[in-house]
């Protein structure tokens, strides 16, 4: 990925994409004390627009916040900076990763007196699972890593080092033959995909695990305000994996997988196996809204 023409905004500056480079003795390598975002822009007929940028650099604030770690830049400017990333990119449509990291200056546990550093990166990347996911559903496997205890990693926050507990967990299902993790808390309960939310649709009613030890998704949340719209009722409980086996439908939600329905889990097919009514119509309602087909909507887009 690093050999490509292309612009990476780093600390303020647009850098040629070859040259973002940064120390091996960079703190967050060693580590993994850092926080990110997966923002997502889309082409729309008014041109091309960021999907819910507040909030992911909310988001990124927050995280920040909980590790502890100070940045060296504002919402605007970062806000700011993602635009700019797209657009000099000339990117119609684009997944962007911001990310703040400490620098070289020191090791050690201690992680004092660190510079902190900010990049947008920003590319084309389609379907997260390919675009027959989101059509026919994956299949996917509970994995054998719990999730994360709300108390050993800071599960409220996108911390680079929580994502080696969802490495695992999504090379172990890939390598199984599956297409995706459910992983479950430490008490055995469905906390979310290696990257993505889960909802259940059982009896015309949607569930989702709350958010105990799961990231506050920005997909879910829309979702969630959405199937309101419809006035489908979402509750939030504590949900087992043979309520997952039972249910009419199942889907994951999350910025790069946008919403992709689970047609099985552990071998047991979810309703009849195929993309149910209530995901169909929840996936039709997310990809207008952000492609700026849900004018009731149009203050979740900013445009480039
Ligand atoms: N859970 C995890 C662990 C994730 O990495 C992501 C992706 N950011 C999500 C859930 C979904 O979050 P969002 O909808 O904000 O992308």
């Amino acid at each position: 990925m690093s050999d490509r023409d292309g612009l990476i905004w780093y600390d303020g500056k647009m850098v040629a994409w070859r040259d973002a480079t940064t120390h091996v003795l960079t703190h967050t390598l060693h580590y993994g004390m850092g926080v990110f975002e997966g923002v997502r822009a889309y082409k729309t007929a008014e041109g091309t627009a960021i999907f819910r940028l507040q909030e992911h650099t909310d988001r990124l604030f927050r995280s920040a916040h909980i590790l502890g770690m100070k940045l060296p830049f504002d919402k605007e400017t970062l806000k700011a900076a993602q635009l700019a990333a797209v657009r000099e990119n000339n990117l119609e449509s684009a997944y962007l990763r911001p990310m703040a990291f400490y620098g070289s200056e020191a090791m050690g546990i201690s992680a004092k007196n660190l510079s902190t550093h900010v990049i947008v990166a920003a590319w084309t990347w389609g379907a997260y699972m390919g675009a027959e996911a989101l059509e026919k559903g994956i299949r996917v496997k509970t994995s054998s890593f719990a999730r994360h205890h709300v108390n050993i990693t800071m599960c409220k926050a996108k911390a680079n080092g929580n994502y080696m507990n969802s490495i695992l967990a999504h090379q172990e299902a890939v390598q199984d033959g599956y297409q995706e993790a459910l992983l479950l808390d430490v008490d055995g309960f469905v906390a979310e995909g290696s990257g993505e939310n889960v909802f259940i649709v059982r009896n015309g009613k949607l569930y989702t695990p709350d958010l105990t030890s799961a990231l506050e998704g920005i997909t879910r949340d829309t979702i969630v305000q959405l199937a309101g719209e419809i006035g489908l009722q979402v509750v939030e409980k504590r949900i087992t994996r043979d309520e997952v086996y039972s249910a009419d439908e199942a889907f994951f939600t999350g910025t790069a997988a946008e919403v992709t329905p689970i047609r099985e889990l552990d071998n047991r097919m979810i309703g009849t196996g195929e993309r149910g009514p209530v995901t169909t119509q929840l996936q039709k309602m997310y990809f207008d809204c952000v492609t700026g087909k849900a004018p009731k909507h149009a203050d979740w887009l900013s445009y480039i």
